[in-house]
């Protein structure tokens, strides 16, 4: 099958377009035909080798957890999908062996996979994944819609509804509005929870789209002081919620912009992985501070669901054929996009 795919860390010219073999699968695996893979900053670093990512390589590594494609085979122990479904596949794999995972708390899964890491992902025609990693797509939901949402909406879902209980009377902030899980989590506390929600970003442009997801109030931080702009929107009193994918350049306006009992969800350090904590202020105030990777197996449903009923929408700024992987990254690596980008494969 065609692939693009890994035999050393580098820049994108790495990436190479070739044959390779299909995938096979086991008796609990289903084998699905890639329809589009989006792009996440995971795949950047596991091409360069950098944050905790470098390979032995012992053969070619395909990228890309984000999939959505079309069942082809289904193992004979697979009930959830069958054949000839469409479907959307959730990266991170949990063993559904250890403690964490029989006590339905998959997302702490000792012994996870993730697709694209530690077994070959969706820069292919086919990848092979366990049955309970794929959710059935509705009707109304196209496959690159479809593949822009796990990654992005699993950690806002997990951080925003599930740990963070936000409720429709709280303010969240949502920093850097315009990244991949920038623009999922607007729309999960704006159109799940109900929330005011205050993003930042760095241009006009990028301001109008965060409003257009639900935004109520946008914030350029390249202009304004981040910290005292949340004090006025707020009335001195801060947000109650903040989800941080960004890590320590958020931090240094977002900490500080917590309201008492307010809840500091991190899923991401893209900008730095070191902060300081007043830990006199955590607790006067009654903080929580707290990470989240990925999600629980069952939030991918309801995502899919809502965005098949139009409730919430996968962001996709641009889609490239899969043979065009290199220019993607490097569309990534320029920043100049909002949500998400996606290799089709035909
Ligand atoms: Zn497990």
């Amino acid at each position: 099958m065609k692939a693009v795919y890994l035999e050393e860390h580098g820049g994108p010219e790495v990436l190479k377009y070739g044959d390779v073999p299909e995938p096979e699968i086991g008796p609990n695996d289903v084998r699905v035909r890639v329809r589009a893979c989006a792009l996440n900053r995971l795949d950047l670093f596991t091409r360069q080798g950098v944050r905790g990512t470098r390979m032995e390589f012992s053969g070619p590594h395909v990228l890309g957890g984000d999939v959505a494609g079309d069942v082809v085979e289904a193992g004979s122990e697979v009930t959830r999908v069958r054949e000839g479904d469409r479907v959307v596949i959730n990266p991170k794999a949990a063993c559904r062996q250890c403690d964490y995972c029989l006590g339905g708390d998959d997302e702490l899964c000792l012994r996870p996979g993730m697709l694209g890491s530690t077994r070959n992902g969706g820069y292919a025609e086919y990848v092979a994944v366990p049955g309970t990693n794929a959710v059935a797509l509705p009707s109304t939901l196209g496959y690159e819609e479809a593949a822009s949402l796990p990654t992005v909406f699993l950690p806002s879902w997990t951080i925003l509804v599930r740990r963070a209980r936000l409720r429709a009377w709280e303010t969240a902030l949502i920093v850097s509005a315009s990244s991949g899980v920038g623009s999922a989590a607007i729309q999960v506390a704006k159109r799940v929870s109900g929330a005011k929600v205050i993003a930042t970003t760095s241009s006009e442009e990028k301001a109008a789209m965060a409003r257009d997801l639900g935004a109520d109030a946008v914030i350029d931080y390249s202009k304004e002081d981040a910290a005292s702009r949340i004090r006025e929107l707020t009335g001195g009193r801060g947000v109650d919620v903040v989800l941080d994918h960004v890590g320590s350049d958020a931090w240094a306006y977002a900490m500080p912009s917590l309201a008492k009992g307010g809840r500091y969800g991190i899923c991401g350090v893209t900008s730095g992985y070191k902060a300081e904590l007043q830990m006199g202020l955590l607790f006067l105030k009654n903080q929580t501070v707290f990470g989240a990777f990925m999600g629980r197996m069952a939030d991918l449903p309801h995502v899919v669901d809502l965005a098949g009923r139009g409730v919430i929408r996968g962001v996709v700024h641009r889609s490239f054929p899969l043979a065009e992987a290199g220019k993607a990254h490097e569309a990534m690596e320029a920043l100049g996009f909002f949500g998400k980008l996606v290799l089709t494969v035909p």
